[in-house]
């Protein structure tokens, strides 16, 4: 059945179709996510108004016979341009949307929508340094929305002491005393020091608020780049593209 409908959205990516038109993957609470055949892309009104990042309220024709979804209206209340001036913010957000599209399914719409928007919103406004804490804190929220990684922070064997690294193929956090010399050398294991280890576990346990407020150091700040971006890449169960672009950005 062919018919009109109105849901909340939010853009995610735009790819040109032809000499005209644009398709959009976008995100909604409601429905998840969905392409939308934009017409007139190059030239009419929805030109600049659908473009990544942008939310508010959408207008859509379904035509259940050709089994599309036609934009009619778009009025963003959000643009987040502030993103788009900054390399290391589009870089960002670029990923965010790509480890959403490819673990689709995995996590509840309603929660990724607030969880999406919350970041991109944060992403406008900070600076390039928050930004990259910023990130941080949306991979591991979005790795433990997932549930197909453990993110208690407390060594999984003696289930007692804090622990020192995470070891992906046992899929657990390991402290200094149950940690096997060998088990160093394996692919997916990860040193954590205590900057690190008191990062993830304040993201998941304290109010964005006061998250936000840990400034690892430099050196943890890569620990847990390396750490986030693999597990992400796990979820994802397939290479994301935004990292190997973002190559020495992100
Ligand atoms: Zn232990």
């Amino acid at each position: 059945m062919d018919r009109n409908s109105a849901v909340d959205a939010l853009v995610l990516s735009v790819k040109a179709s032809g000499e005209n038109n644009r398709f959009a993957i976008v995100l909604s609470p409601e429905k998840g996510i969905f392409t939308v055949t934009v017409y007139g892309g190059k030239k009419g009104r929805f030109k600049s108004l659908v473009s990544p990042y942008h939310s508010g309220k959408m207008w859509l024709y379904s035509d259940a016979v050709k089994k599309t979804v036609k934009l009619t209206d778009f009025y963003p209340d959000r643009c987040r341009t502030g993103i788009r001036e900054s390399l290391y913010k589009t870089c960002a957000a670029a990923l965010c949307a790509e480890l959403i599209l490819k673990t689709q399914g995995a996590v509840d719409w309603h929660t990724v929508w607030v969880l999406i928007n919350g970041f991109l919103d944060g992403l406008d406004i900070c600076t390039d340094e928050q930004a990259q804490t910023g990130l941080l804190r949306f991979l591991w929220r979005y790795i433990n929305l997932t549930g197909l990684y453990n993110t208690g922070i407390r060594c999984s064997r003696c289930a007692d002491k804090m622990p020192i690294c995470f070891s992906a193929a046992e899929n657990a956090f390991i402290c200094a005393d149950c940690l096997e010399s060998s088990q160093e050398h394996t692919a997916g294991f990860f040193p954590l020091g205590m900057q690190s280890i008191a990062f993830l576990s304040a993201v998941l346990a304290k109010s964005p608020k006061e998250a936000r407020t840990l400034q690892p150091d430099t050196e943890s700040l890569r620990e847990l780049r390396d750490f986030l971006y693999y597990i992400a890449q796990s979820c994802a169960d397939t290479r994301l593209k935004t990292l190997e672009a973002g190559r020495g950005i992100l």
